[in-house]
């Protein structure tokens, strides 16, 4: 029997008082009570959980983004490199912040190819890393290049929550971090985001542009040990910077606060799962799951997995097979329309070509996995992939016929 792979978590019953309350009150906006609104409540929960100074929670990852390059008072036409493997949310973030994407290629482990990176360095103003799925890229060797430029570096953790780099939370390496809550991330509100930094000036700009108008800024001070710093800033920035209002709702903390205390569990689950189904189909001929890197502890929600030695059609008939047996897999380059395939970006000011990302995308398969899977559950999953590899290739052309 297969599980249900496609809907997203529940909510734990914890949120329904809250949301009672708040349906009663009708205090939705986050600068309607004077303190402790669930949403400031939910960014000083948020901070200390990542080990952050500050946190500004607004309405998507991709709003998160947006601020956090216009936080960064970039010039007009600013080269930001991001990688060409990612979701359309990240150049669409450039874009609006009136930047230009740089895109790097990606390697087939679905993280930035480092070689290429160094080599499109030059002249770029900001980076933006997208860990995409979970996948952690070389931050070590990214911080080297990118610190001893002084490019600033955004993290794009929207689908990296619960994962470490060398124990520290991903997301707190960077300048800046991003997080997603819509319903496929970690914490599910349906749509939501959240980011994360040490560096007062660049929050409070990013507080101001994110629509606290006049002196609402005063209700992101509620953590004293930092208010003297964060108030400076404040000050420098009043009247200053325009409004974009990318606030979130009342509501929405509401749903996200209670999923915070069961992250590590959720954490732990969706890990178990990954790297149980990851073993059982790697000993297919057929399909090989990236290691993760050494100083990487991944959360993942999801699986990836790169189909070896078939054609375009082998690929295609594989989707076909696996679906008729209940897993839907997706091959980013293979799916029409496709939101993380580069050459489906024509918004972006200039096409370009990307070889290597784009041989991945045609070979990456990607599934959910949700945290609340079984053991047996897992077992079935893997059993579908790795008969459909088989029944489409043959068992007998593992042996080089
Ligand atoms: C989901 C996702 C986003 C966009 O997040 P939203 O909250 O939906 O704006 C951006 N980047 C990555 C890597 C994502 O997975």
């Amino acid at each position: 029997m297969l599980p249900n792979m496609h809907d997203a978590e529940p909510i734990p019953e914890a949120a329904r008082a809250e949301i009672d309350r708040l349906l009663q009150s009708g205090d939705l906006f986050r600068y309607h009570a004077p303190e402790d609104a669930p949403v400031s409540l939910l960014e000083q929960e948020f901070a200390v959980e990542l080990g952050s100074k500050f946190a500004l929670a607004v309405s998507s990852c991709s709003a998160a983004l947006f601020l956090s390059l216009k936080a960064m008072g970039l010039p007009r036409d600013a080269r930001v490199m991001i990688p060409a493997f990612t979701f359309a949310a990240v150049p669409s973030s450039v874009i609006h912040a009136d930047c230009v994407p740089v895109l790097c290629e990606v390697t087939d482990n679905y993280r930035i190819d480092m070689t290429d990176f160094e080599a499109k360095l030059p002249g770029v103003q900001a980076v933006i890393i997208s860990h995409m799925r979970g996948h952690t890229s070389d931050m070590d060797a990214i911080m080297a290049l990118c610190d001893t430029r002084n490019i600033p570096v955004i993290e794009d953790a929207a689908h990296s929550l619960g994962t470490t780099w060398h124990g520290r939370n991903i997301g707190t390496i960077g300048k800046v971090g991003c997080f997603s809550f819509q319903s496929y991330k970690m914490i599910n509100a349906g749509e939501g985001g959240i980011m994360v930094t040490d560096d007062a000036d660049l929050v409070a700009r990013a507080v101001i542009l994110s629509g606290a108008y006049e002196h609402n800024w005063r209700k992101h001070m509620d953590r004293k040990d930092n208010s003297t710093e964060l108030e400076a800033a404040f000050d420098r920035w009043q009247n200053k910077l325009p409004l974009y209002n990318l606030r979130l709702s009342n509501l929405a903390a509401a749903v996200i606060r209670p999923q915070i205390p069961i992250l590590k569990n959720r954490v732990q689950e969706g890990r178990r799962n990954h790297d149980h189904v990851a073993t059982l189909i790697n000993q297919s001929p057929w399909i090989s799951v990236p290691a993760k890197l050494d100083p990487e502890n991944r959360a993942p929600d999801s699986l990836q997995f790169n189909l070896d030695g078939m054609s375009d059609s082998d690929v295609q008939a594989f989707v076909g097979v696996a679906a008729e047996m209940g897993v839907k897999v997706q091959v980013f380059g293979l799916t029409t329309d496709n939101a993380r395939a580069f050459w489906n970006w024509e918004f972006l000011p200039e096409q370009v070509e990307l070889p290597q990302t784009r041989a991945m995308l045609m070979r990456a398969c990607d599934t959910r996995l949700p945290a609340r899977l079984t053991q047996s559950d897992c077992e079935a999953v893997a059993t579908v992939l790795t008969q459909a590899a088989d029944q489409v290739m043959g068992p007998l052309r593992v042996y080089g016929t």
